[in-house]
Parts: C-alpha cells; structure tokens; sequence
C-alpha cells in the first residue's frame, strides 16, 4: 500500500499521507449521516490541519471545531463559512475572542464565567451578539489514558454540572450573549462506546429539566473522541461511525434541534504515517537499538502519552527474519523512544520504516527542539508532493 518506488528521493522524515484512505473514511461519515439529516459534524482542527486534509474536509460540506484563533483562520481560509465554525477551549484570549466575532462564527464553547463575562463584554463593544454554548463537564470517566480524558471533575474543561444552572441564568441576564446550546466532550481515543450511552442519557435528562424551566437550545454538541485501531490499521482502518452516531441515537432531539460532533483523530489517524530512515542498528549490553532519523520532534505521541504505533521495515524483503529492536530517535532526552521490544523484519542502516496511525496529532505536534526542521508532507495524489 506503501508507493515505495515513490519514496526514494524523498528526504527523511516525512509524513505519508494516504488521500483515499481519507476519502474512503468521508464516505464511510456521509453515509451514516444521510440517515440523520440533524447530525452535524465539525472536524477538529487540533487532530491535523494540513492544507490538503482540511481541503478535502472542507469538501465534503464538514464545519469545523477550534480550539485557537490560528485554528478559526485556518478554518475559515480552507474555504468552511464561518457558520459552521465552533469555538471551544479554557483560556480563549480576547483577540481570539474579538476573532470569532468579527467573523461570525456560529459558537462560542463557553467554558467559564468569567470567560462568559469577557465574551459578553467584547460583544457589546462591538456591538454583536455573540452566540454561545455552555461545555459541560458531566463527570463521566471516558476510561481512555488518564492524559486525554477531559470529562470528569479532575479537568480542567468545561463547567461542572453543578454551576450549569448558575451560568445559564447570568446568560440569560446578559445583553450580548445569545444561548445556542450545550457542549460536551469527554475525552480522545474512546474504544468503549459505554461512556457515551451514559453522555445521551445525561444530556436527555439535561434537555427535560431546562424545557421544564422554559429554555430551549437549538444545538447539542456531543464532542469527538471515537478511538481508532492503533494496533491493527490495516486490519481496521475506518473506525465504527455507524456504532458511533448509533449510540446518540438515543438522545430525544427536539423538533429542529441540532445534534453536533467534532470527529478529529477518528477522520484522519489512519490515513497518515510517518516515515524514517534508520540511521545505525547499535547492540546494547541487552538491547539492540534501532536508531531512526525521525524523533519525539515530529511524532510525540509515545513520549506524551505513552502511545504506541505499529512499526513496519518498508525496504525489508518479505521473507526477511524478524528481530526485536527498541526504536529511538536522535534526540537528547531519554523519552524519545517510540517502542521498546518491538519485532521487526531484520533492520539495517538505510532501511525506510513507517510509524503507522500517525495522521492525528502527529505532524500538528512537530516541534523544532534541538533545531530540529519540521517533518515534511508527502501525498499520494500526483502533483502534491512536498
Ligand atoms: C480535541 C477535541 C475534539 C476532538 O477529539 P478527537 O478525540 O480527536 O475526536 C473535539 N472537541 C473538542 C472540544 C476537543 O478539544
């Protein structure tokens, strides 16, 4: 699956990007929505907002989910109209504030009350309205690792249920702020789908005790969070949409009402891989090393959260013996390993491996430490290599 022949001129590392893979994923999405005219889904920025991703996104008709004015402006310049443009995050600046408002975004994700407060204030200087959601934070435990679980007391994120009937009533009081809805999103990389059946039965309970005080909300935002298959890609490369929306089915939508989520990793993980070349094969006193040209820099994901991606040698021939190598990049920190005890086709210098799974929060995290350059994007449509 790998256009190897294709790589060879290619300078290391860079990440691989297979653009039918993600248009195959779209279409898995679509078809699960045609059914569900209410769905609506926004793609989450933060998982990879490469040119070419967010141009195949944004063509699809998808909104978008920000968590940053740099993420509202790519958004809007990959051509998603500022109505389908949400905005969620703990510390929103006012300039990024002042961002959304100028160009109309269609949500605030409000996550404070003092953030509230600053929006509804900027709003009235500006003479707008600004429409806003409350993000609720349900305390439900997504079970996932404990650094991408965003839904339960312990976060930072969102408003806890306890204060939702304070923020909405200052809301209410407020003359430039416009209640559009109730957000949530409990965590990433979710390979349970129980944590959502107790989010639906939260949220229908959260609609009938509001319609009961007299107030209404036109959208539900229920997050992202769908895990994808780290250890077998090939085997499971577009995740379980259909078992996915089919869990919020059971959310009691009001006539017109909205049902939003912001799918990031599940859109476009599977569809990237990063690419490196092996610089020295080094026998430790235990351990034999594979030492790869790619590092915690442009994949930090095994570093940060202890993840780990499927590991496959390109250049070795098929029948090849397989060897147990631990993986590590160049970088002068211990923690940049991306697997230890890993079995290999027989590695040699020169060899070419791939880091599978790596389309979401891989390239988006690259970063320049040790002066590092930032890994480079190859596709596999003709003309789009870069
Ligand atoms: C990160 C994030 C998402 C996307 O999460 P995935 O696990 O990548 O689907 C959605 N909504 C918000 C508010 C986020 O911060």
């Amino acid at each position: 699956m790998f256009p190897i022949e294709d790589f060879s001129g290619v300078k290391t590392p860079f990440y691989y990007y297979d653009m039918k893979l993600l248009g195959e994923t779209l279409a898995a999405i679509k078809k699960s929505l045609a059914s569900r005219p209410s769905y609506k889904v926004h793609y989450a920025l933060k998982a990879n907002a490469n040119g070419a991703i967010l141009d195949e996104i944004a063509g699809v008709g998808f909104g978008a989910d920000c968590v940053s004015g740099g993420e509202v402006r790519a958004a809007l310049d990959a051509g998603i109209p500022a109505e389908k443009v949400v905005f969620a995050g703990v510390g929103k600046t006012d300039d990024e504030i002042r961002l959304g408002l100028e160009n109309g975004i269609a949500c605030f994700n409000v996550e404070s009350i003092p953030e509230l407060e600053v929006i509804n204030e900027l709003a009235c200087e500006m003479g707008k309205k600004a429409p806003v959601a409350f993000r609720v934070n349900p305390n439900i435990d997504a079970h996932t690792h404990k650094y991408i679980t965003t839904g339960t007391s312990e976060n930072k994120f969102g408003i806890p249920m306890t204060q939702i009937g304070e923020v909405i009533s200052l809301a209410q009081t407020l003359g430039n702020v416009e209640i559009k809805g109730l957000h949530f999103h409990i965590g990433s990389q979710l390979t349970d789908m129980t944590p959502y059946a107790m989010l639906a039965e939260t949220v229908n309970r959260m609609l009938d005790e509001w319609e009961a005080k007299g107030v209404t909300f036109p959208t539900i935002n229920v997050g992202g969070g769908l895990g994808i298959d780290y250890n077998d890609p090939d085997g499971n490369p577009i995740p379980d949409f259909e078992g996915y929306f089919k869990m919020f089915d059971a959310i009691k939508l009001r006539d017109g009402q909205e049902l939003h989520f912001e799918l990031g990793r599940s859109v476009v993980a599977q569809c990237g891989s990063l690419i490196t070349r092996v610089i020295y094969v080094k026998q430790g006193v235990n351990r034999k090393f594979a030492i790869v040209d790619a590092g915690f820099t442009d994949l930090i994901r095994p570093a940060l959260y202890q993840a780990h991606h499927n590991i496959e040698n390109l250049t070795a021939e098929n029948d090849a013996p397989v060897d147990v190598y631990d993986v590590v990049g160049p970088i002068c920190e211990s923690t940049d390993c991306f697997a230890r005890d890993e079995k290999l086709a027989e590695v040699k210098r020169g060899d070419l491996l791939a880091l599978r799974s790596a389309g979401a929060y891989g390239q988006i995290m690259a970063s320049q430490y040790n002066l590092r350059e930032l890994p480079a994007s190859f596709y596999d449509l003709p003309g789009e290599k870069n």
